[in-house]
């Protein structure tokens, strides 16, 4: 990673980045900066990463697996995975991907992936990145411990099984707590799944059987331009052991030929269709491990609505339409299961997540971003941490009935803030 610049190239950081060597090198920058801030993979569409200070990179001790190592890059220590618990204990700025690959030559897999497996595990699990699924949590359910640098540089442990629900301010942090330099995952004997995508589908249709289109799958992904009235695909992904996909999806036939998530671009970076069976790690994900993710040019927004609200979550989604003509790209809904993370946008609630894949003209899409607000706000979604949103961020805050108890955690680990930036303060306090 050679630079400043967020993945979608829509934020410059202003923190000076460093990049140790080892543990010891980033507990001194730490311990020597006012404010510091983790940097992950870079994939958030906003400043949230960002620092008045210090940048802090662990991308040279994350473990690269050989079959994605690149020209010139170095491995970290392996992952170390308990056959007892099944727990693996990976460094933080590991990739999916390459944890993915690891534990699958193991016999085991993680319970769930987002639509791109390229993102570090520390940097998700701060955001409450999370896949699809009626019956899957955010990605920071799995997580059981935290190894953590403090602000004075000393090394703590944060324990699911000691620390009782004060751990559940601690994975979903946005950061705020400190570096995080190894995290242990669970994991569930690896499984295989089948996709095939459908399509197209009549927008009513769908939105009056969400529940019964989000129950096809084990993962199931709703794509719409907004140019028709049509979900112009629906993505199901079935466990083998959950049998054969259906015919058809509220009478939208299964496509023949391989697709990608946006209408008309090329397919050859998503991941493998038409029934055919793979490792969990290379369907979940919607784009494959060693091709570019999605398109590659665009800014995202998310909104995580309360699913008894999904119906009229739908209704909106249909009414920006015309207010987002020529903006967007593509918007993916997609269910995802209540959790118990105190800043999860899902913390008590299972939600519908109504995504937007908009162009990148930073311009433009700023001025879209309060329309969004105001039609899913209202039904009391929540913003994607990682994504651009325009928000009130009174209303933004008081959706988190926790945000004091999370605070309190905060302060007792950090008292000085020093690994809060603006964008903490201004949306959690
Ligand atoms: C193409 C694309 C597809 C996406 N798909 C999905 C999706 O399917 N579902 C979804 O929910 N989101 C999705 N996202 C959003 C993405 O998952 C989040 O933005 C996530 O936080 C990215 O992780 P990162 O490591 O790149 O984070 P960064 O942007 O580098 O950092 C994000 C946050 O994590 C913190 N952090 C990172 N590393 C550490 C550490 N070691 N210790 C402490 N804090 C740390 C940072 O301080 C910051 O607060 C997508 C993004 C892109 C670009």
């Amino acid at each position: 990673m050679a630079t400043n610049i967020n993945w979608a190239g829509n934020h410059v950081y202003t923190g000076t980045l460093v990049r140790p060597r080892s543990l010891e090198e980033a507990a001194d920058a730490v311990a020597h900066a006012d404010h510091v801030r983790a940097l992950g993979t870079r994939h958030t569409f906003n400043d949230l990463a960002d620092s008045e200070g210090l940048l802090v990179s662990l991308d040279r001790l994350a473990y690269r697996h050989p079959r994605l190592l690149t020209e010139g890059e170095e491995s970290g220590p392996e992952p170390e995975l308990d056959p007892l618990t099944g727990r693996v204990r990976v460094a933080a700025a590991t990739r999916y991907a390459d944890l993915a690959l690891f534990l699958e030559e193991r016999g085991r897999t993680l319970v769930n992936f987002a639509s791109l497996p390229h993102i570090g595990v520390a940097g998700a699990v701060a955001t409450a990145t999370h896949g699809s699924g009626v019956g899957n949590t955010v990605l920071a359910s799995a997580v059981t411990r935290l190894e953590l640098v403090a602000a004075d540089g000393s090394l703590r442990t944060l324990d699911r099984d000691v620390d009782g629900d004060t751990f559940d301010a601690a994975t979903v942090s946005l950061g705020a707590l400190g570096l995080v330099h190894g995290v242990t995952l669970e994991t569930v004997p690896a499984f295989e799944v089948a996709q095939t995508v459908y399509g197209p589908v009549g927008f009513g249709e769908l939105a009056d059987a969400f529940d019964e289109v989000s129950d096809l799958g084990y993962s199931v992904s709703c794509f719409t331009t907004l140019r028709t009235p049509t979900f112009e695909t629906v993505w199901v992904k079935r466990t083998t052991a959950q049998g054969p996909a259906p015919a058809d999806v509220l009478g939208g036939p299964a496509l023949t030929a391989e697709a990608h998530p946006i209408p008309g671009i090329d397919p050859g970076n998503a991941t493998a269709q038409q029934g055919v069976p793979g490792p969990a790690s290379d369907r979940l994900p919607h784009f494959r491990a060693d091709q570019l993710p999605s398109a590659g040019a665009e800014i995202q927004c998310e909104y995580l609505v309360p699913r008894h609200s999904a119906r009229l979550a739908l209704r909106a989604l249909a009414g920006l339409a015309e207010p987002l003509a020529g903006l967007v790209q593509v918007c993916e809904v997609r269910s995802i299961a209540a959790d118990t993370a105190w800043m999860s946008p899902m913390y008590n609630q299972p939600c519908v997540a109504v995504h937007f894949t908009l162009v990148r003209d930073i311009e433009r899409v700023g001025a879209a971003l309060p329309v969004i607000d105001d039609a899913l706000g209202v039904l009391g979604g929540r913003p994607h941490w990682g994504k651009q949103f325009r928000a009130d961020p009174e209303r933004a805050r008081s959706l988190y009935p926790r945000r004091e108890d999370f605070l309190d955690v905060v302060r007792s680990h950090d008292p000085r803030r020093t690994f809060s930036n603006a964008f903490v303060r201004t949306w959690v306090g």
